[in-house]
Formats: structure tokens, C-alpha cells, sequence
């Protein structure tokens, strides 16, 4: 392990040094809640790692919401701009984990998505303090990162205690070693005591995990669970265009002066239209089917495809659902 602790006084020398060869982001907290913001040295925000996931989850630096991904017969520039992500949790590097397996691994290699990931560095950073809507525990993940990332933070008394995960975090650390000092062993117990104590009360929030082979259970489901479980469903959408894990997209054509521009967004699967094929059919026309395909691919597609699930435990989908509708609730009933 490599540890270098980073004094409290150093941090905002170190985002200076980082804003020279890139943009920052990172979490800022007002009312209890954090967001993602961009550093700005003209002002005084000082970042706040120690709370759970931002409201906004970290996708749109990876994959925009909108973007053109090709142009004829010009071409589209591949070059994106280095950005440092920090204070990214472990639920939104999950996130990161399914992309990597759609973009990268699945054939055919999304080129545009690689440029921004190569383009990132990630500093993400524990949870000491797990919500209520916090389950990653629940889909077998800790409040805390063990990888993905480049470098992790855990925020202790002396300062910001950073762990190497990556050359590129190595060589961020290389650049800036005059702001580290020697992580004494005091600090690393202190880190491993918070991290006992977040799982602790993750443990107290979600007493159950998710069931064995919840995959058969999902892909098993009648008409009358099914329908139970969506029947306060507003169909706002809001669970699928929050989550970090959610990954298909829309291609369109659109006419530019000379050129056509094929233009990538965010897609979601509640849509009516969204699995509709040439001619009309429609194999999800109705709400239920579509309801169901969200646990369907995130439970049961993906877990087969990968061996792990498309679902992090961020809770957005219920914080931000219309319904509250608890995705928890819904596994542990069928
Ligand atoms: S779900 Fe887990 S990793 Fe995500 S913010 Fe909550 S405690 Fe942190
Ligand atoms: S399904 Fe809900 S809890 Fe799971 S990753 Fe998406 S938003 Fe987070
Ligand atoms: S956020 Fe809730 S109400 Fe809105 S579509 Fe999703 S499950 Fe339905």
C-alpha cells in the first residue's frame, strides 16, 4: 500500500498546482447536500469530502448527455480536455466499472468515450458518514474505494490521507511531493477505524443484502409482482436519467451547412418509443414491461454479461423518484 498524507493547510496549494494542466471539479456542500463544482481559485469554496455522493452523479464527464460522435464527409476532432474528478465515492465509480465493460471491453471500442476516460484523472474519497438512502452494501460494495480510481482520499484529523491506486496517481503525487509528508501508522488506524464504523452503520441502514441468485428471482417475475411494484409509477423518469449506472443512448442525424452530424444523447428504457423497431412493433409497449426492464437489465442482463451488477446503492433513483419508489423494497419482495 502507499500512503502520503497531504497537511490540511497544503490543499488548496495542491489545487493550484492541479488547475495548471487541468480542470477541476469537485464536491462543494451547502444545506447538507453536496454538488459538483469547478474550481475556481478566485473563489472561496472549499471542497467537502467527507459526505455521501453528490446529487449529481459523475456521468456526464464521461459520456455528455449530448454529444456529436460523427460528421460527414468532415470528420469530428477526438481530443477532449484534462480534467481532475474529486472526491468521487465508491457508488459513482461502480458507474465507472459498467462503462468501462459497454465502451471499452464490448466490441466495438468507443473511441470517444476513451478519449475523455484516458483524459480524467479520478480522485475519489471514502464515505464516513453513510445516509439513509445509502445501500451499496446492499449491492456488495463498501463505502469506501479500493481501486478504479487513481488516487483516494480519506479525510483524517491531520489532514487528507491520499492512497496510490494508479501510475497516474503515483505521478500526480511525484509532481506535488513537497505538499506530502510521510503517512505516520496513526493516520492509516484512524482511516481503518472510520471505515469500520461507516460499515457499521451501512450495516444498521441495510440489514439485509441482496438475495442469492436474484437473477433467476428478477428474470421469474409474474404479471402481479411486476405490477405491484410499478403501481405508483408516474413515469417521470427521473430514476433512469440520475442513475450512474444507466448507459443507452439515441443516435440522430441532423443536417449542419454541408455537413451531417450524427448526435449521441442520453436515452432511457421507460420511454415508449425507446424499443420500438421499424414498422411499429413494440415489444415493450406497455408501462410494465418497461418498468421491469430497468431491474431486468440492471439485476439480471448485466450480472450475466459481467458477474456484477449494474446498480451501485447511490439511491437517486428513490431520493429523486416521484413515488419514492424504494428499489430495495421492490428485491426484497419478489
Ligand atoms: S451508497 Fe455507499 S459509496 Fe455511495 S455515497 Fe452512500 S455510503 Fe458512499
Ligand atoms: S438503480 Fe438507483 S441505486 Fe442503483 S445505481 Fe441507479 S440510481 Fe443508484
Ligand atoms: S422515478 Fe419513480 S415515478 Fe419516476 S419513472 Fe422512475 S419509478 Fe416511476
Amino acid at each position: 500500500m502507499n500512503f502520503f498524507l497531504l497537511p490540511s493547510n497544503n490543499l488548496n496549494q495542491l489545487l493550484k498546482n492541479f488547475s495548471k494542466g487541468a480542470k477541476i471539479f469537485y464536491p462543494f456542500s451547502e444545506n447538507g447536500k453536496s454538488h459538483i463544482i469547478e474550481y475556481n481559485p478566485e473563489h472561496n469554496f472549499e471542497p467537502d469530502f467527507s459526505k455521501i455522493r453528490t446529487a449529481q452523479n459523475i456521468k456526464n464527464f464521461f459520456f455528455p448527455a449530448r454529444g456529436i460522435v460523427a460528421r460527414f464527409p468532415a470528420k469530428i476532432e477526438l481530443r477532449s480536455n484534462p480534467i481532475v474528478l474529486m472526491g468521487v465515492k465508491n457508488c459513482d465509480l461502480r458507474g465507472i466499472e459498467v462503462y468501462d465493460r459497454v465502451f471499452l471491453k464490448w466490441q466495438p471500442v468507443d473511441h470517444i468515450y476513451k478519449e475523455r476516460r484516458d483524459n480524467i484523472i479520478i480522485i475519489s474519497a471514502d464515505c464516513p458518514e453513510p445516509h439513509d438512502t445509502c445501500f451499496c452494501n446492499f449491492v456488495g460494495l463498501k463505502p469506501y474505494p479500493e481501486g478504479i480510481s487513481d488516487l483516494n482520499i480519506t479525510v483524517v484529523k491531520s489532514g487528507y490521507l491520499f492512497e496510490v491506486f494508479s501510475e497516474k496517481g503515483q505521478n500526480l503525487i511525484d509532481e506535488n511531493k513537497g505538499l506530502f509528508i510521510e503517512a505516520e501508522s496513526e493516520s492509516i488506524n484512524e482511516r481503518n477505524n472510520l471505515r469500520k464504523s461507516a460499515i457499521e452503520k451501512l450495516e444498521n441502514i441495510n440489514k439485509k443484502r441482496i438475495k442469492e441468485k436474484v437473477y433467476e428471482l428478477v428474470e421469474k417475475a409474474d404479471k402481479r409482482t411486476i405490477r405491484e411494484a410499478r403501481d405508483e409509477c408516474v413515469e417521470c423518469f427521473s430514476c433512469l436519467h440520475c442513475c450512474p449506472t444507466c448507459y443507452c443512448f439515441l443516435l440522430s442525424d441532423y443536417k449542419k451547412g454541408d455537413d451531417i452530424e450524427r448526435v449521441r444523447v442520453w436515452d432511457a428504457c421507460y420511454y415508449a418509443a425507446y424499443a420500438r423497431v421499424g414498422g411499429g412493433a413494440n415489444p415493450r409497449s406497455r408501462i410494465d414491461e418497461r418498468f421491469w426492464n430497468r431491474f431486468q437489465c440492471k439485476f439480471n442482463y448485466f450480472y450475466q454479461y459481467e458477474k456484477f451488477f449494474a446498480c451501485s446503492g447511490c439511491g437517486r433513483c428513490f431520493v429523486g423518484c416521484s413515488a419514492k419508489i424504494d428499489i430495495r423494497e421492490i428485491l426484497n419482495k419478489i
